[in-house]
């Protein structure tokens, strides 16, 4: 095993499978511009290295993730030009989000605590996501002014009259609902997280790698030819439409307040 240090990320090879967890875990991994680099990097180098043959995204702590670091982006961060938050939310958000989603190999995301917003996105992404039973997803976006997160995969991953549910009230979806209704594919209790996801990676790792490739690749091209990535495109700029019209709405720093409320309340 070899282990690299990333700045917020934690790189390990464990024979075949690449293991990036987050480890932020005194701020809930809250995603900030460094961490989304190292996170990045790393599913790029997972992806080009022939012995890679499974990705395992983790994290340190009791959380996944608390979302995107809203004290890194400041108060005034809907008051900046709306070229500036495009451009930066499409690198950062958008275009890491999906380089997950697109990765050539099997990414295996195993979530524990609190996966909100952009922690959900992120779990989202998964091509197999396991959760320990004390985790919960929750996207509380449109309560703060904002259409959901920047990559709308609510009603491809949970279909389309849960997704309405949650995004509308912002409720938590508990692991054990998001398992029976077919989003967490497994669900383990928390001691087991870890090796069950190890124990699946193995798995895959095990299997001719250019017909675990080509599975991915043809799943998501299924996706693709119903619409997925030009969806994906599409909701983010309505996205970004939002987040301009909400110069005028509440203040930011009112919005600021009502989303730390909500993440300590939930
Ligand atoms: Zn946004």
């Amino acid at each position: 095993m070899s282990a690299m240090t990333a700045q917020y990320v934690r790189i390990e090879r464990l024979g075949a499978i690449e293991r990036i967890t987050l480890a932020r875990p005194e701020k809930r991994n809250a995603q900030n511009k460094a961490m989304l680099e190292s996170l990045d990097a790393a599913l790029k180098r997972a992806g080009s290295d022939d012995e890679v043959r499974a990705v395992i995204v983790a994290a340190d702590g009791p959380d996944f993730s608390a979302g995107h670091d809203q004290k890194e982006l400041g108060d005034d961060y809907l008051q900046r030009p709306t070229v500036e938050r495009y451009q930066f939310e499409d690198r950062y958000y958008l275009e890491i989000a999906l380089s997950m989603r697109n990765l050539a190999k099997p990414v295996i995301v195993q979530a524990q605590g609190a996966c909100i917003a952009g922690g959900f996105m992120i779990a989202a992404m998964a091509d197999i996501l396991i959760a320990s039973e004390d985790a919960y997803f929750s996207d509380p976006t449109v309560l703060l002014g904002s259409a959901a997160v920047e990559v709308l995969f609510h009603p491809w991953a949970l279909g389309d009259r849960l997704a309405r549910d949650i995004l509308f009230t912002g409720r938590k979806l508990t692991a054990i609902e998001a398992h029976q209704r077919g989003f967490v594919a497994r669900l383990v209790v928390r001691d087991e997280l870890e090796s069950t996801a190890l124990v699946i990676a193995e798995t895959i790792a095990k299997a001719p790698p250019f017909a675990v490739q080509m599975m991915k690749r043809s799943l998501n091209r299924n996706l693709d030819a119903q619409g997925f990535s030009v969806m994906m495109s599409a909701h983010f700029d309505t996205h970004q439409l939002v987040h301009t019209a909400s110069k005028s709405s509440a203040s930011a720093p009112d919005r600021l307040a009502n989303f730390k409320n909500l993440v300590a309340g939930s």
